[in-house]
């Protein structure tokens, strides 16, 4: 019999859970508070205590998360923001909505998130905040990053839509610069049932800011000082989330130990090095070395939103022979956003950021769920084997 490995399994979670959720949704139908309340304060409370930030605002996804905080921030019209081109397309796309300019900066091969050695060459008059993206769910590079920013005068919003729980130097992600964007997507480590997601900040005034963003600027009520949006939570996704945040660090452990299983049998194989490149994992001093069995720097934490390996060639073909083998895979991004088409305005060429063109052509996320078992992860090694020998 053929093992089949799906990408991403959400119903064995939703087993487990299935009565406090059903409890949860009861709340909400039994109150019929549908808009903000008590479900929704609740969550904030609770996040802001798992991020350490003090306050959180819950809002309709990631993508509206990202626009709140730059709004919050008042990015606007000729303003720029300097981010990575190798992202979800939300992470600039905000920033075009608001007439403003996404700087790219290549990333660091080996983790595939910001490169902070060069962000300086690229502030400007126009600049106003560099935005680091945790990608996979391990953190940016972020000591420099906020040196620079205190410099220049610049915020720093944390794109953490992958990255929840995520740490550097045992600072949670979204607590280390001044915004933290998360989201709540249903394959995201912490997802509700459909869209949400929520922003996380350490400053009492720029959080009232979001706030008053999210509810079309509106303060007080009916007044408009400036534009925002309609970017509330839901009550029931924020009840939904609530049930499932108690288990998040369960689900990351799982996730860790999915990576390490990986980590071991892909090693096994003979693969890794000439062919195949694991996810690094970056130690307290900055110095990138490959993930052991145990993390040995403490403080550091990747919670694998996804796992993601490169090849040294034929990416494409291993995706099709995967996907004819049933097992799921998918590539987290195609191609970089310095390329894409609606942003040919901003004159960005290709071979400009070839660190971020060549992760584009060569990596392969795999199934890293937390209820995998070990014979699929055997499966889905075996099929690389297979391919490559
Ligand atoms: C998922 C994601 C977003 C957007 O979140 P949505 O909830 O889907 O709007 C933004 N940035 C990154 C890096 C993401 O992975």
């Amino acid at each position: 019999m053929t093992i089949t490995v799906p990408l991403l399994d959400l119903k064995p979670q939703y087993e487990v859970l299935k009565n406090d959720i059903q409890a949860a949704l009861e709340r909400v139908y039994t109150t019929q508070r549908f808009i903000m309340g008590p479900e929704v304060l609740g969550l904030e409370q609770e996040i802001a205590d798992y991020c350490n930030t003090g306050y959180s605002i819950g809002v309709s996804s990631g993508t509206d998360a990202l626009l709140a905080a730059l709004m919050a921030i008042g990015v606007s019209h000729g303003d720029e923001v300097i981010t990575t081109p190798y992202t979800f397309f939300a992470t600039a796309g905000c920033v075009a909505r608001l007439g403003a300019k996404a700087v790219f900066v290549d990333i660091d091969p080996k983790t595939y998130n910001l490169n902070p050695a060069q962000i300086e060459n690229k502030i400007t008059a126009k600049t106003k905040a560099i935005s680091p993206v945790h990608l996979y769910g391990q953190c940016a590079d972020m000591d420099p990053i906020m040196e620079i920013a205190e410099r220049f005068n610049l915020y720093v919003i944390e794109d953490a839509a992958q990255a929840i729980g995520s740490e550097y130097k045992g600072r949670r992600a979204g607590s280390i610069g001044h915004i933290g964007c998360f989201s709540f997507f249903p394959s995201k480590n912490l997802g509700a049932f459909g869209d949400g997601g929520i922003v996380t900040v350490k400053d009492a005034d720029l959080a009232e800011q979001v706030r008053v963003c999210r509810a079309h600027g509106s303060k007080p009520k009916y007044y408009h000082k400036f534009v925002g949006g309609n970017f509330r939570l839901d009550a029931m996704q924020a009840a939904v989330v609530r049930v499932k945040l108690k288990h998040l660090d369960g689900w990351t452990a799982g996730r860790q130990q999915n990576a390490a299983t990986y980590n071991r049998l892909f090693t096994e194989t003979g693969l890794v090095g000439d062919v195949l490149t694991l996810p690094h994992e970056s130690s307290e001093t900055g110095q990138y070395i490959p993930r052991g069995e145990q993390n040995p720097y403490e403080g550091h934490r990747h919670i694998y939103n996804q796992y993601v390996v490169r090849v040294s060639h034929n990416r494409d073909e291993l995706v099709a022979f995967l996907k004819e083998r049933n097992i799921g895979c998918e590539i987290y991004y195609p191609l970089s956003l310095h390329q894409q088409e609606c942003f040919a305005d901003w004159g960005y060429k290709a071979g400009e950021f070839p660190e971020s063109e060549a992760a584009a052509g060569s990596t392969i996320a795999i199934p890293i769920y937390p209820e995998l078992t070990e014979e699929q992860q055997q499966t889905v090694v075996q099929a690389f084997v297979a391919f490559f020998s």
